[in-house]
């Protein structure tokens, strides 16, 4: 018997084998979930997702941009179609202008801070408002988040501040979606991963270089962590658990010098 057995879900965020949205898919089909997975709607971007989910069995593979409404609203039928009502999403989306974070943040164009905002911290809004019809009662959803949120951490800049608002995100939507159709929102805080996203962030190296410096288990995290972890959230293991941010860091987030 798989923790997932019966479940199924949508994956946002899969851009290749390095992804956190993929260990976290990795985790899900080895504990029995039945999986549907998205993609930027380029044909390129398919073939990326389509093969490695092909190989565990995906239920739907389909294409998917968090900025466009009609797009999003296509997604979660599709999904429906193929496997019926969700019972989990998992949104693993950010995005950033290079530029704009390799500039102090106080250059922050207006147009690059709505764009971030946008696609990582308004999205998983838009996905839970749209999703919600096709989400089952108890569903749960899984955000990612970094520590960037909270303190200032050099290079992260706009994407900090679009994090803070993911997590509070997080909370409204729980404390919404738990009482409407009892469903649970949480957010996995993961320590630094090397990504294709990660290396827009200027001085990424060196966050990797300091974790091992700083946090308690005096090292970085392995990808497959955050896999585990949001496996936990998206099952029964944490029924009572919702409008979290469940750090997955090695523990830097405790220390204070
Ligand atoms: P990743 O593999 O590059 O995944 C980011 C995904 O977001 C990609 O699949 C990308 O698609 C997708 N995306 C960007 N714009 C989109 C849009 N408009 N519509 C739909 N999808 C879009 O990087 P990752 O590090 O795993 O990132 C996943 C999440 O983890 C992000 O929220 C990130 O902030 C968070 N996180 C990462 C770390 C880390 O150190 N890596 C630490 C903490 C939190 P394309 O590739 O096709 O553009």
């Amino acid at each position: 018997m798989g923790l997932m057995d019966g479940k199924s879900g949508l994956i946002f965020g899969v851009a290749n084998d390095h992804s956190l949205a993929w260990h976290i898919a990795d985790n899900l089909h080895r504990e029995g979930a039945k999986l549907g997975f998205t993609h930027l709607p380029p044909p390129k971007m398919e073939n990326r997702v389509r093969k490695l989910a092909e190989p565990i069995g995906a239920k739907c593979i389909v294409p998917c941009d968090v900025a466009d409404e009609d797009s999003i609203a296509a997604a979660f039928h599709q999904a429906r179609e193929t496997m019926g009502p969700l019972d989990f999403f998992v949104h693993a989306i950010a995005f950033a202008n290079r530029d704009a974070l390799a500039e102090p943040f106080y250059k922050t164009s207006r147009e690059d801070f709505l764009q971030a905002m946008h696609i990582s911290a308004y999205s998983l809004v838009a996905l839970c408002r749209i999703g919600l019809e096709h989400m089952r009662e108890g569903a749960s959803i899984v955000a990612l988040t970094y520590f960037g949120s909270e303190k200032v951490i050099p290079g992260y800049n706009i994407m900090g501040v679009c994090k803070a608002a993911l997590e509070s995100s997080v909370r409204y939507l729980a404390a919404e979606l738990g009482r409407e159709k009892k469903i649970r929102v949480n957010a996995v805080s993961a320590g630094p991963v090397r990504t294709l996203s990660a290396m827009g962030v200027s001085g990424f190296s060196k966050m990797l270089d300091h974790y091992p410096e700083k946090a308690p288990l005096a090292r970085n995290i392995e990808p497959d962590e955050v896999g585990k972890a949001g496996m936990y959230l998206l099952s029964d293991l944490s029924s009572g658990v919702t409008g979290e941010v469940h750090y997955v860091d090695a523990g830097y987030n405790i220390i204070g010098w």
